[in-house]
C-alpha cells in the first residue's frame, strides 16, 4: 500500500519534499531504481548549495544549449527513471519544439522498468520512444554498464545528445564517439559536469521548463546568430563561474554562521 504523505502548504521545504514523495512514488511503481533515490540525495545536497535556484552560469549554459539544440541535426533525448519521474511533461515538450528522440537509457535496465518509464512518457504525449527492449540493439564502446545498450536510430546517430542525470562513463563514450553532449547535473565536480560538451548544473525540474522557454525565444533567430552563441559558448569558464558562485556563497554564510532566523509564530 502506498502511504501518501500530507505536506503542509508552509512548510519551508515544501517543494523539495513534494518532489521527494514524487519520487517515492515513482520507485514504488517501478520507474524509479533505488539507487536514483540516493541519487537524488546527492542532487539535493549541490541544490541546498546552490541556493536551490537557476543561477547565472546555468542560464548561459542554458542559452548554448538552445542554440545547439535549434542547430543540430539529429538531437536525442536520454531519459532514465529519475529524469522521467522528475520531467516527463516538459521533456516531452521539449522533444516537440526542438524536434527531438526520446530514448530510454538505463543503468539498471529491466523489460519492466523499460516498459513502466515508457509509459509515463507516453501518459505524458510521447508518441515514439526509442530504445526500448530488442530495439537498443546497437552498443557504444568502453562503457561496462547496461547503458552501452543504445538504439540504431537514436543515440548510436545522434550528433547532440542531452543527458539529464547521467553517469560519467558514458559521458565520457559519447564525447569520444565526437557527439556533443549536453548534461544536466547539480553537481559541477561530477565526471558527467567535468566531460560534457555543454553542463547546465541546475536542478532538472528547473532546467527543462527554463530551456523550453529559451528554445521558444530563440526559435526566430537566423542560423548563423545561434551557431554564434554556441560556438562561443565555453564549458570550463561556466563551470569555473559555478565552482567560483558556490565558494562565494558558502564564503558570505561562513562570515555568519548562523544565517536562518527563527521566525514567530505569525510570521511563519
Ligand atoms: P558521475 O558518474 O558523473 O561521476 P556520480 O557517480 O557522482 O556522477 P551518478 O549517480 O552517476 O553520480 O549520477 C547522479 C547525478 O545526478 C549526481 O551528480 C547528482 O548530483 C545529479 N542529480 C540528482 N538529482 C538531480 C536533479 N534533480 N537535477 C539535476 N541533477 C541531479
Ligand atoms: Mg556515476
Amino acid at each position: 500500500m502506498t502511504e501518501e504523505i500530507k505536506i503542509p502548504q508552509k512548510h519551508p521545504r515544501a517543494e523539495s519534499l513534494r518532489i521527494r514523495e514524487k519520487l517515492i512514488r515513482h520507485f514504488k511503481s517501478g520507474v524509479v531504481a533505488s539507487a536514483g533515490l540516493i541519487a537524488h540525495g546527492r542532487g539535493e545536497a549541490f541544490d541546498y548549495i546552490l541556493g536551490e535556484k537557476t543561477t547565472q552560469p546555468a542560464l548561459k549554459a542554458i542559452k548554448a544549449t538552445a542554440a545547439t539544440l535549434l542547430t543540430a541535426e539529429h538531437t536525442v533525448i536520454s531519459v532514465n527513471g529519475n529524469a522521467a519521474a522528475l520531467a516527463s511533461k516538459d521533456i516531452v515538450k521539449l522533444a516537440k519544439i526542438t524536434k527531438a528522440k526520446i530514448e530510454v537509457n538505463l543503468f539498471y535496465r529491466s523489460s519492466e522498468r523499460e516498459i513502466s518509464i515508457k509509459k509515463i512518457l507516453e501518459e505524458a504525449g510521447a508518441t515514439e520512444i526509442l530504445g526500448i527492449g530488442e530495439t537498443a540493439s546497437a552498443r557504444i564502446p568502453e562503457v561496462g554498464s547496461e547503458r552501452r545498450r543504445v538504439d540504431p536510430k537514436g543515440i548510436l546517430i545522434a550528433d547532440v545528445v542531452l543527458v539529464p542525470l547521467e553517469d560519467g562513463d558514458r559521458t565520457e563514450a559519447l564525447v569520444r564517439m565526437g557527439k556533443k553532449v549536453i548534461a544536466i547535473d547539480l553537481n559541477p565536480f561530477s565526471r558527467t559536469a567535468q566531460f560534457a560538451t555543454i553542463t547546465i548544473v541546475d536542478n532538472i525540474v528547473r532546467a527543462i521548463p527554463t530551456l523550453i522557454k529559451i528554445v521558444s525565444k530563440l526559435k526566430t533567430k537566423s542560423e548563423k546568430k545561434l551557431e554564434h552563441i554556441a560556438s562561443t559558448f565555453d564549458n570550463k569558464e561556466t563551470l569555473g563561474e559555478a565552482i567560483h558562485l558556490i565558494h562565494r556563497r558558502l564564503s558570505r554564510l561562513a562570515e555568519k554562521g548562523v544565517y536562518l532566523p527563527i521566525l514567530e509564530e505569525d510570521e511563519s
